[in-house]
């Protein structure tokens, strides 16, 4: 008999009709999903509603919550999974977050959601929990950090993204794809992920990070609001390569200056980011300046792992900027 522990936190697949006809995200709680969840024979769940929240109500302290709760569950020895449902609008920040401090060598963790309301035809809700619950279960996703189930695809949370705002297919991993495929109830595993090293999950408040979306003829008062407003570190999403709009250079070199952590990805959907130019604003003259590149991480995960690394490490530029580093994390081509 496998036990697999499912928290729910809300979204689209704990969704109750409301009165003018839109959902109520999260009104629903963990044990009315499961009950039609029609799970095989050798599997048994036990559910805990940890929140019933929609997940733009989801930050850094249910975060925090969900990750000491997996470790607690994954220590006892009384479970061989654990499995999260979530609102899928942030679950690639959950998921990511919980990919980030979780070790899954010997108990797996999955997120799942739904793009469709239980109550809706044709609804992935319920489909979607027991592939994750399956999966779970799976010695075979044992290892390879936090999962993502959905629409009968496996992704890896260290690189997926929510991808459609309302079809069934809703998440996958631009330019590589899913790990695998749940097929009538067996996980087919095609591809294991390359991971970056695991962070201690946080004891103190998380520090501020936030997003500066990179675009042509961005104004620096833009910029210079969000430093003025007191970040602890910036991510900037960056144009193609990792470039930064022009107008923001000296906002960005005086952040720097001031104790400001900087990181810069980009804002394309595959490729990392290069030295490859010499101009004002290029990657290059930004790393010069202090900053450190990121590479195959979306700004939001990029933004997650930055705060988690200044919380362990202070603000030790070389340190933080390990934490980011692929070579450094696997194989070295010499
Ligand atoms: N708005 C919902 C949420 O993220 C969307 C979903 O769950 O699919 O809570």
């Amino acid at each position: 008999m496998k036990r697999i522990a499912v928290l729910s936190t809300g979204g689209t697949i704990a969704s109750v009709p409301g009165n003018e006809g839109r959902a109520v995200a999260g009104a629903l709680p963990g044990e009315a999903l499961i009950s039609k969840t029609e799970l095989r024979d050798g599997i048994q769940v036990e559910v805990e509603s940890v929140f019933q929240k929609a997940s733009n109500a989801i930050g850094p302290v249910e975060w925090n919550t969900l990750a000491e709760k997996c470790q607690a569950l994954a220590q006892s020895g009384n479970f061989h999974g654990i499995v999260i449902t979530h609102g899928t609008d942030t679950l690639e920040d959950t998921a990511f977050y919980l990919h980030c401090v979780l070790d899954t060598e010997q108990v797996p963790v999955v997120v799942t959601g739904s793009q469709r309301v239980p109550h809706a035809v044709g609804s992935d809700a319920y489909a979607n929990l027991r592939d994750a619950i399956v999966l779970a279960a799976s010695a075979e996703a044992r290892g390879l950090g936090v999962l993502v189930a959905f629409n009968q695809s496996i992704f890896s949370a260290g690189f997926v993204r929510k991808t459609s705002s309302f079809q069934l297919n809703g998440f996958d991993v631009p330019g590589l794809g899913p790990l695998g495929m749940l097929d009538e109830g067996v996980f087919h595993l095609l591809q294991r992920p390359r991971m970056l090293a695991r962070l201690p999950i946080p004891e103190q408040t998380l520090p501020r990070v936030d997003i500066l979306p990179g675009y042509g003829g961005a104004d620096a008062a833009v910029a210079q609001a969000v430093v003025d407003s007191g970040p602890a570190a910036l991510v900037i999403d960056g144009l193609g390569r990792g470039q930064v709009p022009l107008a923001w250079l000296p906002v960005l070199r005086e952040a720097i200056a001031r104790g400001v952590v900087v990181g810069i990805c980009s804002t394309t959907l595959h490729g990392a980011t290069h030295e490859s130019y010499e101009y004002p604003g290029a990657l290059h003259e930004m790393v010069e300046s202090g900053a450190i590149a990121i590479s195959h991480l979306s700004a939001r995960k990029a933004r997650i792992r930055l705060a988690l690394s200044i919380a362990a490490r202070g603000a030790d530029i070389s340190s933080v900027a390990a934490d980011f580093d692929w070579q450094f994390a696997g194989i070295q081509l010499s």
